[in-house]
């Protein structure tokens, strides 16, 4: 992108509003994390994450792969009694070590590890999507409520310095009264096997995966909830990728304001953008929600400004979400995107998909 002025802004927000810095007693420890999967995310994205944390620890690991597990727990000085495999993780509820368990798991399996956390007496954390049903994401809420247990959603945007910044640019005005997002978000999935694939253990395609990001967006950035919803799907099922989920899903949503939301995913194309158009201007990102390396504009009377957030106090934006759900926990106050907040995604990915296949606009505000 050209930029006609190139304005480097700090803003101070950062973080501020969402991990706000936690005061804490001389009598606290951080509390302790079980991570449920040692794939790409658990492992290779979020355990190095506690060293960027002040108030969270990791404090066990689950894993089917018993070799994996031993070394990952040797590595960051875990007993060999905070070893846990599938089969045996419901044994983690005698460990008082184990404050909250992080779900990451395959899509599918996102239900059964929250309910059978919170049945375990611990507080959960679950990777996005938050299940792979309505119904499944209503039982997880209702298990954790019975438990009287926390519920939180991996919606790391929320504690991203440029995504807090965009949100706080469109509540403020800096684009007048808003009329429009737009947000596409996808990569190219090369190997048919990959679990991602593969219905049963990710309940769709692309809309499962990137679109929660596109459909997060709209609703952040507009700050409304969605009262329609019309969807339609390409995806070429001769490719060996897309036998069984879709490829590119497309949807628009409108919303009370009149701002409609126009959003993508995809499996067939790296995409990673979000615009907001206002009355009188207009913020963009891209890239928008990538672990870093995020960049984003506001552009007004035909000029356009890079601006760059202050980072806020979490030295990362994984840090502030595992510190963030800590400092729920300890104060009992809910997490800013807790189960409710996943169930509100979900609901209208069911209409998307629904709305795709039967080649009509559904109403989500119960009129028709
Ligand atoms: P992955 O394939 O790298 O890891 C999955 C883990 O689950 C592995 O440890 C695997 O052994 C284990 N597993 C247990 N049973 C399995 C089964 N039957 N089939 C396949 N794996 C099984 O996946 P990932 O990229 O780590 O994704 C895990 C979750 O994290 C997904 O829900 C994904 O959407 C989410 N995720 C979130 C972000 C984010 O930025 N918030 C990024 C990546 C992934």
């Amino acid at each position: 992108m050209t930029l006609a002025r190139r304005d480097l802004i700090t803003s101070a927000i950062g973080l501020a509003v969402a991990s706000k810095a936690i005061g804490r007693g001389p009598g606290d420890r951080p509390l302790g994390y079980a991570i449920v999967g040692l794939g790409s995310y658990g492992l290779g994205v979020i355990i190095p994450q506690f060293a960027n944390c002040t108030h969270s620890r990791l404090a066990a690991v689950v894993s089917g792969d018993p070799a994996k597990a031993k070394r990952v727990a040797a590595e960051h000085g875990l007993p060999n009694r905070s070893i846990y495999s599938y089969a045996d993780f419901d044994r983690i509820r005698d460990n008082p070590d184990v404050d909250i368990v992080y779900v990451c798991l395959p899509n599918s399996m996102h239900a059964e590890y929250t309910i059978r956390a919170a049945r375990a007496g611990k507080h959960v954390m679950c990777e996005k999507p938050m299940a792979v049903s309505v119904a499944e994401c209503e039982a997880m809420i209702a298990a954790c409520r019975a438990a009287n247990r926390k519920l939180m959603i991996g919606y790391r945007c929320h504690f991203e310095p440029y995504n807090l910044e965009a949100m706080r640019l469109a509540r403020t005005g800096a684009a007048g009264k808003v009329r429009y997002v737009r947000s596409e978000h996808g990569f190219v999935q090369r190997d048919p096997s990959r679990w991602r694939l593969k219905r049963a253990l990710s309940g769709g395609g692309s809309l499962m995966d990137m679109g929660i990001y596109s459909l997060q967006a709209a609703r952040y950035m507009t700050g409304e909830e969605p009262i329609a919803v019309t969807a339609r799907e390409s995806t070429d099922r001769r490719d060996p990728r897309f036998t069984e989920v879709e490829d590119i899903i497309d949807w628009t949503l409108e919303f009370p304001s009149g701002a409609i939301a126009s959003c993508q995913s995809m499996y067939s194309a790296n995409q990673n953008h979000i615009l907001l158009m206002g009355d009188a201007g207009r913020v963009e990102l891209e890239p928008a929600t990538r672990y870093d390396g995020n960049h984003m504009w506001v552009g007004k009377d035909g000029r356009e400004r890079e601006i760059m957030p202050a980072p806020g106090p979490a030295k990362t934006q994984f840090a502030g979400q595992l510190d963030h759900f800590a400092d729920c926990v300890r104060t009992g106050r809910e997490a800013i995107v807790s189960g409710d907040e996943g169930l509100r995604d979900m609901r209208i990915v069911e209409a998307i998909y629904r709305s795709a296949r039967e080649g009509r606009t559904l109403r989500l505000d119960g009129r028709s």
